[in-house]
């Protein structure tokens, strides 16, 4: 018998993931979103079917999901991200029953049960502050990488900042270079206030442990200590942190091929 491929495409605001279900063996595919998530969406999947030397003919299904979810023509179905969230983080890490998920422009924390259904959840998508875009802007004007601000904020003391809103926040820090303060402690004071803000929403659903910590910021090792610190829980992130959702979305179009 044919083996049956399953295909799962999240189109995020800053990149788009996509995932290949072969079996239990799982194929990752990212590609910056830039200004269209439709063209983004094509060249994922035309990538990922390059890769494993296949045609869209051999996949049995495609979910879409992540907000550009509705720019996926050659996708069966849409499904939203907090279900797919949900559903990966169940599949990466069983024992999990709550998702803190921290993407390009939102964030959201999901408590899940035992099957990985959602109990409930809270997202904030309204304001940048906390999101991986608003840690662009703030690494840019320290000169350095989002991919450096862990290293960076390594054993330094958090210098408290007053701006909630990324735009303050900002200009915030350029006045703090200008005062001489170390880049170090900027950092952690940033890290401090993201998980400050998670805390907060992680309260309103509830917190429950242990906590699997998905989407591209996850990949800040420092956040992740120090959120695991404020909750006073387990927090894990799994390698594949950034594509949950799109694994997600491959998990639910095999489930629902076995029904
Ligand atoms: P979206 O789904 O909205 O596109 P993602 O979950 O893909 O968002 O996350 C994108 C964010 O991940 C970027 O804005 C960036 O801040 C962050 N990011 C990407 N790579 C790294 C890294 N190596 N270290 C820390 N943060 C990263």
């Amino acid at each position: 018998m044919q083996k049956m491929l399953f295909v799962g495409i999240d189109v995020g605001s800053i990149a788009t993931k996509a995932v290949l279900l072969d079996q239990d063996q799982v194929f990752h595919k990212t590609v910056p979103t830039g200004w269209s998530p439709r063209e983004a969406g094509r060249q994922v999947f035309d990538q990922l079917l390059l890769d494993h030397g296949l045609s869209a003919g051999d996949i049995h299904s495609v979910i879409g999901t992540g907000y550009g979810r509705i720019a996926l023509p050659f996708a069966d179905k849409s499904v939203t991200e907090i279900t797919c969230h949900a559903r990966g983080a169940a599949h990466l890490a069983p024992e999990s029953r709550m998702v803190i998920d921290i993407g390009g422009q939102d964030s959201k924390v999901i408590r899940i049960d035992q099957r990985g259904k959602v109990v409930d959840f809270v997202m904030n998508d309204k304001c940048a502050a906390g999101t991986g875009r608003f840690l662009q802007v703030i690494a840019a004007a320290l000169g350095t990488d989002v991919s450096e601000l862990s290293d960076l904020a390594a054993g330094c003391e958090p210098l408290p900042l007053n701006s909630m809103c990324a735009v303050f926040a900002e200009s915030e820090v350029i006045g703090l270079l200008a005062a001489g303060k170390a880049k170090g402690e900027i950092v952690a004071g940033l890290h401090q206030s993201i998980v400050r803000r998670m805390t907060g929403m992680a309260e309103r659903v509830g917190i429950a442990e242990p906590v699997l910590f998905s989407g591209g910021v996850a990949r800040n090792d420092a956040l992740r200590d120090n959120m695991e610190r404020a909750l006073k829980v387990r927090v894990v992130t799994p390698e594949q942190c950034q594509v949950v959702g799109a694994l997600g979305a491959a998990l639910i179009a095999r489930d629902e091929a076995a029904r």
